[in-house]
């Protein structure tokens, strides 16, 4: 019997999440397994909710804006997804079970580097929905944490947590010494944007040693990215965040946990598909 997995979201149309599980799907030889990309708004949500009964469809990822909206379908939300789903289960007899993959994915991506959360003293820029989930996180890392925030009242949810700092912009350079991750989760530099930093001066008050995260992953170099090379520090994109997350959610669907090699293979295919 066919098993029907999509995405949703909006927009959808450059989603690389049928690529990525098409891909995995055949590589674990899942021949009944099709995943499409379904264009769906906030408005459009609760009839999806109950075309997804009637159609069985298995499973399905989430991405903006949703993965806040549907936290109210799920008859079962998993801790990690506290501030959004990434990731819904329709079980059979129980309804919608949701989970977020976006930490594990980030940590996992991190990992390939040498770095983790543990211990660390992460300075994130922005405070959206993916920050929120990798700030919960870190502090579960026992990071110190520092959240600097265009309007830093949204980062208040974490103002009891005794090692999170708040601070704006204005404040960043003075946040930087003793950082050793910065991870940047604002969209300012992401393709289809017109949104830049006005001024990237701050990374020369960031030490050599610190690793530089960008969650966008097209561009494959944001300027934010271009900047921290310049000045010397090891770095990484959104893309391998994408894979990773991509993998634990496969697990969810399929009960299959990705490896190394799918990786590899599915950032070639993606690679590939770049080059065309
Ligand atoms: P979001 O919930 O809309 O949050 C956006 C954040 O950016 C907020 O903190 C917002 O600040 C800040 N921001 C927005 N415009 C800004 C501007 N002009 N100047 C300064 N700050 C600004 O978005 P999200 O879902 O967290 O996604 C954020 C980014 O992460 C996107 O580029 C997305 O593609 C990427 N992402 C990547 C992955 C991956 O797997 N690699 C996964 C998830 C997300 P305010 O609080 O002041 O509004």
């Amino acid at each position: 019997m066919e098993k029907h997995y999509c995405v949703i979201g909006d927009p959808i149309a450059h989603s690389l999440s049928p690529a990525i599980y098409t891909r995995l799907f055949a590589r674990h030889h899942l021949d009944n397994c099709i995943y499409t990309r379904e264009r769906v708004t906030k408005e459009t949500l609760p009839a999806f909710i109950a075309a997804c009964r009637e159609k069985r469809i298995c499973g399905f990822n989430v991405t903006m804006p949703l993965k806040e909206a549907v936290l109210p379908y799920l008859t079962y939300r998993d801790p990690s997804a506290t501030f959004g789903a990434n990731t819904v289960v329709q079980e059979v007899g129980t309804g919608l079970a949701g989970w977020s993959t976006d930490a594990a994915g980030f940590e996992e991506s991190l990992k390939m580097h040498g770095r983790s959360l543990h211990g660390a003293h992460v300075v994130f820029l922005g405070c959206g929905g993916a920050a929120r989930t990798l700030i919960s996180a870190a502090i579960d890392k026992a990071a110190a944490v520092t959240i600097v925030n265009r309007t830093p009242a949204h980062a208040r949810l974490f103002s009891d947590s005794p090692k999170v700092t708040i601070a704006s912009f204005s404040d960043l350079t003075d946040h930087l010494p003793g950082c050793t991750l910065l991870v940047q989760t604002t969209p300012l530099g992401m393709a289809g944007t017109a949104l830049q930093y006005s001024s990237l001066d701050f990374l020369a008050a960031l030490p050599r040693t610190a690793f530089v995260a960008d969650l966008i992953y097209s561009p494959a170099k944001t300027a934010f990215l271009e900047a921290a090379a310049k000045t010397g520090h090891e770095m990484m994109n959104g893309l391998g965040m994408l894979i990773w997350q991509a993998c634990y959610a496969f697990e969810h669907f399929t009960g299959i946990r990705p490896d190394k090699d799918d990786f590899n293979d599915v950032a070639a295919a993606l690679h590939a598909g770049d080059e065309k």
